[in-house]
């Protein structure tokens, strides 16, 4: 930018010819702090993972509009390679080259008008030794640029620094250890020069953090623990506060609130989010944490950008039995709520609720369910803590059938906001509830799965996943469930009493769907049926234009301010959907998405092997390319 500013000057001043423009106006623009403060604002490139700070996934571009979506054709086509577990990537685009990652933490770089590759890299995973420290698939979410540079999470805990021009490994970093129960699989963001990670695996004995590393050397600038270690030795003023809301014997075993997909930065407030999942393991009864906060589990987190230090927080579900994350994406923006103009910060929680906060303090706004929820009567007011409902609570001896289930009502499929309609673009499953009860016979197992509950009807339990496009495994939670389900507690679990589900509040229609909610009235515009909380990623344009992937590898397009479906493409991936992106490149529009799950070595979220190899597909106006054919 500042380049670009020097040579305006230059033109301004000197009254230099057009042919320097060009020229110069051909370098690299390189990313700094300032371009991913900007990033997003002309929709070219995609230089982050929610495309700019405030993680919108709005993009201004407009060729590709209501009028003419329906032109849109394959440009290109690359092979993402042999896979094994679901695409759940969002591709980078920077200098005219696309960056993305697949299964086993695989990257590669990709010429963006072509779709040719530039180079590959592996970082030769130990996968039989990390594959059972995957709770929910082998997946990653995305890459992170800066200064040349491309940021890889790798699943066994390594964060590296590759070469954006050559895919060289230039420092790498040890996050954490798979040994240790953990793994990474969120996007990184680089603020203020600093890569941000956390870890995943609340399902794991493992203390949940995130941490920011110098995006030159690779040297660790903090880390923010979000639960207590030892209650005794509490690091700072944010740990004290932590230990008293915890049984001593629970954290020894773990405690969980992992930090695995959200991040956002407000820039003028110098502030990062984040959210924190589930408590370890799931049932409070296990954790002693009857009317105990568990902080800052199931929280949304607020840390000073230039130092890490804690500012606020705000726990959505206190005391958490249900597995609610409260990791889902998190989007900044600016609205006019009863007159005042309020610096919000909005997420679609996997407990059914959509939180409109404050975002400079933590203050609650308001909060509605978007989708059917039975575990909460509603929120109060004032607060917005839960009006749990008192059935929910399950126990040793009760049973408790409840809405949503551990998948969530919506997941890690990213949503998207509009600032010309108005409206967030949800990706939600609605239904599918799910049997929670605390194994009778539970004993902590060291770096094993810990859920702490039995199965008491695997059909309903795949964790409110049901209903009709929503097939998709890699939600953090439910193919930890059918793992566990799948394999047989060693002594058969005490018959328990299933107590009735109780009332549900919410919109009823079940199944998948995307839901168009307006965050300033908390109340939905539109729905139409398809999606799902896992695999229905949204991005929405200046074009008027939401795009949706369905599990079923179908691409389709709505106008956003109606909800009138303009376009559908069967791209043939079939499975595992990574969101739709897009950017410009030599004045064109190009829509891009990740897909498909591969046959070998599927994660535990897999489901069957798949014939369908993940791909890299890139859609463009009047593209003429050939789509793969159905496969069975
Ligand atoms: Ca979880």
């Amino acid at each position: 930018m500042r380049v670009q500013r020097t040579i305006l000057r230059l033109v301004l001043v000197g009254g230099l010819a057009g042919a320097v423009w060009t020229t110069l106006g051909q370098q690299p623009r390189k990313v700094d702090d300032a371009a991913l403060r900007n990033a997003g604002k002309t929709g070219e490139e995609w230089l982050t993972y929610g495309l700019n700070p405030g993680e919108t996934r709005y993009s201004p571009l407009n060729q590709i509009n209501t009028s003419n979506v329906n032109r849109l054709g394959l440009a290109w086509s690359y092979d993402v390679g042999q896979g094994g577990g679901t695409q759940e990537s969002t591709p980078l685009v920077w200098n005219g080259t696309m960056y993305s990652i697949t299964n086993w933490s695989i990257t590669f770089a990709v010429d963006a008008r072509t779709g040719k590759e530039k180079w590959r890299w592996d970082p030769e995973v130990n996968r039989a030794a990390v594959q059972p420290k995957v709770c929910c698939g082998v997946v990653n979410r995305g890459l992170a640029i800066y200064d040349g540079k491309i940021f890889v999470p790798v699943i066994d805990g390594r964060l590296e620094a590759l070469d954006a021009a050559t895919g060289k490994v230039l420092w790498e970093s040890r996050v954490a250890f798979s040994q240790d129960n953990y793994t990474l699989t969120m996007a990184p963001r680089v603020v203020h020069g600093r890569v941000l990670i956390g870890v995943s695996g609340a399902e794991y004995p493992v203390r949940g953090f995130i941490a920011a590393y110098d995006a030159n050397t690779g040297r660790q600038a903090w880390k923010f623990y979000t639960v207590p270690g030892d209650l005794s030795k509490p690091e700072d003023e944010a740990m004290r506060k932590a230990a008293a809301t915890w049984d001593p014997a629970s954290t020894k075993v773990g405690g969980g609130g992992t930090v695995w997909d959200s991040i956002a930065y407000d820039p003028d407030a110098d502030l990062i989010y984040f959210g924190t999942g589930n408590a370890g393991p799931w049932p409070a009864e296990l954790r002693n944490a009857r009317g105990k906060d568990n902080l800052y589990v199931c929280s949304v987190i607020a840390l000073k950008g230039d130092t890490g230090e804690y500012k606020w927080h705000y726990q959505m579900v206190p005391g958490d039995s249900w597995d609610y994350d409260s990791v889902q994406q998190l989007i900044l923006a600016d609205l006019n709520i009863k007159g005042q103009q309020r610096k919000v910060i909005m997420q679609a929680n996997k407990n059914g609720f959509f939180y409109v906060l404050d975002r400079l303090n933590g203050k609650f706004i308001s909060g509605q369910p978007f989708a059917q929820v039975t575990w909460a009567k509603g929120l109060d007011e004032a607060t917005g803590k839960p009006i749990v409902n008192p059935e929910a609570y399950y126990d040793k001896e009760n049973a408790a059938l409840v809405l949503p289930g551990p998948n969530g009502a919506h997941n890690w499929a990213p949503m998207s906001f509009n600032p010309t309609t108005g409206l967030m673009y949800i990706p939600n499953s609605n239904g599918g509830a799910f049997s929670y009860a605390t194994a009778p016979d539970y004993q902590h197992k060291p770096g094993e799965l810990n859920l702490g509950i039995v199965f008491t009807n695997p059909n309903a339990g795949r964790g409110g996943r049901g209903g009709a496009g929503t097939a998709a495994p890699g939600g953090e939670v439910a193919t930890a469930a059918a793992r566990a389900a799948a394999t047989p507690p060693p002594t058969p679990p005490k018959p328990v009493n299933r107590k009735p589900a109780p009332p549900a509040i919410g919109p009823e229609a079940s199944g998948a769907n995307l839901v168009a909610w307006d965050p300033v009235t908390q109340k939905e515009r539109w729905r139409v049926r398809g999606g799902g909380s896992t695999g229905g990623g949204t991005v929405t344009t200046a074009g008027n234009l939401v795009f949706q992937v369905l599990p079923d590898g179908l691409l389709r397009a709505y106008s956003a301010d109606k909800g009138e479906k303009l376009l559908e493409i069967q791209t043939n991936l079939r499975t595992a959907m990574g969101p739709p992106m897009t950017f410009m490149l030599d004045g064109k529009q190009y829509v891009t998405v990740q897909g498909g799950q591969g046959a070998a070595g599927s994660g535990f979220g897999g489901g069957s092997a798949s014939p369908i190899l993940p791909k890299l597909l890139t859609f463009v106006l009047d593209g003429t390319a050939r789509l793969d054919p159905a496969k069975p």
